[in-house]
């Protein structure tokens, strides 16, 4: 049996970790998970760990559920993998027509893929070759959001805007035009949210009346920008943009690769303005977090407009049988557990264990939707002034909650939580408390005066 200490060195010697500063990493003492069970990581000591995360956003019906095991085994003694290039498989199909049933009308197809980043990057070439099928060439700029992310492929970076990751890529990347990010802790239009009349959705207009016939879609997370830091758009913003997508005539591309699947209440986060987009991207939850699977659904006017043409696009595990057997039992515990109502509750619940943080002088302000929630420390909370990000405040918090037994991760100095939709509430009590304990080991209580 290998041992903690030699699976760590094997590591150190040899794994290079996705969005991980690897120096840091290996001055410290990483955990190696071994097992799970429901919303519990155990690492390879025994240690149990709320994963407070699920999984960076992925799973929704907690762990080794057993529904989902046995979709997997089932499907293991069948097929693990044959093409979809020239081929159909049995669950891929039935994955396919249940999502369509499942997705906002209108929404018609299903394009497999395996990253949330790969469904966008699909969206993005749909769209660009929707307008040239129509003979209309000219429209090649997609727009999209301030500080937003779609995912690390070359075009979802491209409409992507966060600096510190995207930055040292701007050279390889198509240009985009960007609206204002609708985050109003930090107005980048410095307005108040109740009379801003939403400025920054108001903002499309503009970009579309100077590019409006060069623009092939607009690209959104719907209601909430996740990685980000869990910002929150004020209501109305996502309807707006759509009314004025559609109004100059561009394609509405929602990504819903974190939003999807609960996370925000509804199934999808757009349903609750009412919004059916072109094309949709969804990815992380729709396995419940147990394989890698993303699609783009796109409505039959997009799909028509390839009536005699190939959409020259597909990878070698598209509509892989064993990740479309997990992802429709997934689908199928949406209706018999009843996964939505589940989430609700737990949202309540967390809404109300987290107000003792509200009152800590060091949290300036925290965002939620459904079970996305984003805990924005700050030095000072009247100024809003923000720590120096060198001090890397948000990541010593999480990793002094991981010594109270709980696993997150922040984005800068957002401590994001973002729970299975099913964990429990005495569950959830224990992720506030070892947050809380977190904190306070790194910040204090505050009402000490620390
Ligand atoms: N879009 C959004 C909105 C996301 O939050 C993410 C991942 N955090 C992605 C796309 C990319 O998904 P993946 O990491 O599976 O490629």
């Amino acid at each position: 049996m290998a041992t903690t200490s030699h699976l760590r060195s094997l590591d150190r010697d040899h794994v290079w970790h996705p969005f991980t500063q690897m120096d840091r990493w290996l001055a410290d003492d990483q955990l190696v998970i071994e097992s799970a069970e429901g919303v519990w990581l155990v690492d390879t000591d025994g240690n149990r760990y709320l994963d407070g995360n699920a999984s960076l956003w992925v799973n929704v019906h907690g762990h080794r559920h057993p529904k989902l095991d046995q979709a997997l085994r089932e499907q293991i003694d069948k097929v693990s993998h044959s093409t979809f290039l020239g081929l159909s498989n049995v669950p891929a199909t039935q994955l396919a027509a249940k999502l369509v049933e499942l997705a906002p009308e209108g929404l018609t197809r299903a394009f497999f893929s395996e990253a949330g980043a790969a469904a966008v990057e699909v969206a993005i070439k749909m769209a660009h070759a929707y307008w040239l099928h129509h003979d209309q060439p000219q429209r090649d700029l997609f727009v999209s959001v301030e500080g937003a992310y779609h995912g690390d492929t070359i075009g979802s970076v491209s409409v992507g805007h966060i600096d510190a990751f995207h930055e040292t890529y701007r050279p390889l990347l198509f240009t985009t035009a960007a609206v204002p990010q609708p985050y109003c802790y930090r107005c980048p239009l410095s307005l108040e949210p109740t009379t801003c009349g939403l400025a920054c959705a108001e903002a499309l207009t503009d970009v579309l009346a100077e590019h409006g016939d060069r623009v092939a879609a607009v690209v959104v997370e719907p209601r909430v920008q996740g990685a980000a830091g869990i910002i929150t758009a004020p209501d109305g913003h996502l309807r707006r943009m759509a009314e004025i997508a559609r109004a100059h005539g561009a394609l509405l591309i929602v990504d819903e690769v974190a939003t999807g699947f609960g996370r925000t209440g509804p199934l999808f986060s757009c349903t609750a303005e009412g919004v059916v987009p072109d094309l949709m991207a969804v990815g992380k939850g729709l396995t419940g977090g147990y394989l890698p699977m993303s699609a783009t659904l796109a409505t039959e006017a997009v799909f028509e407009a390839f009536s005699g043409k190939t959409f020259f696009h597909g990878h070698s595990y598209s509509g892989n049988p064993l990740t479309a057997a997990v992802a429709l039992a997934n689908l199928e515990l949406f209706e018999t557990e009843d996964a939505l109502a589940a989430a609700a509750g737990l949202a309540t619940h967390l809404t109300e264990g987290l107000g003792r943080f509200a009152a800590h002088p060091n949290v300036g302000e925290i965002r939620q939707r459904g079970t996305m929630i984003g805990i924005e420390l700050v030095a000072d909370r009247e100024s809003r002034a923000a720590f120096p990000p060198e001090d890397l405040t948000g990541a010593k918090v999480c990793r002094a909650a991981r010594d109270h037994g709980l696993v997150i991760r922040p984005l800068g100095d957002t401590v994001v939580v973002m729970p299975a939709l099913t964990m429990r509430t005495h569950e959830a009590d224990l992720l506030l408390d070892a947050l809380w304990a977190g904190l306070v080991d790194v910040l204090g209580d505050g009402a000490l005066g620390d």
